[in-house]
């Protein structure tokens, strides 16, 4: 029997884990979910930053209404009422107008209403 390392006896890549890897993963039972988790993660914050992106250069018509930042602001709208565009795009870190797009969005299709101030700022609510 060979003692040099297969695919089947990697150890695990997380610092510190003394664990075994089974079918040549990088990550033992222990660490594969979490890293799993993890990606899963990174993937749907790539996604937001890709159709933030859209959003900049095509407008309100790149926005995904079931995507990450559509159903946040939704979420945001329903927890704190209602808000100034201005508000919402601090709180959200994004640039007034692509902040603009993402609330044209949604009332395109119904989901927000909008009014002004006194003050003459667009202020943002959900819909019923
Ligand atoms: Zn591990």
């Amino acid at each position: 029997m060979s003692a040099a390392p297969t695919l089947a006896n990697r150890s695990c890549k997380i610092t510190g884990c003394q664990n075994s890897t089974r079918e040549g993963k990088p990550f033992c039972p222990d660490h594969v979910e979490r890293h799993d988790y993890v990606q899963g993660i990174l993937e749907i914050l790539a996604q937001r930053e890709a159709e933030e992106e859209r959003v900049r250069v095509k407008g309100a018509s790149a926005v995904d209404p079931h995507g990450l930042t559509a159903q946040e602001l939704i979420l945001h709208l329903s927890q704190h009422g209602s808000r100034t565009v201005e508000r919402l795009s601090r709180e959200f870190q994004l640039e007034s107008q692509v902040m603009r797009d993402y609330i044209d969005a949604l009332l395109e299709r119904g989901l927000v209403q909008i009014g002004r101030t006194a003050r003459g700022s667009t202020i943002v609510r959900l819909t019923g």
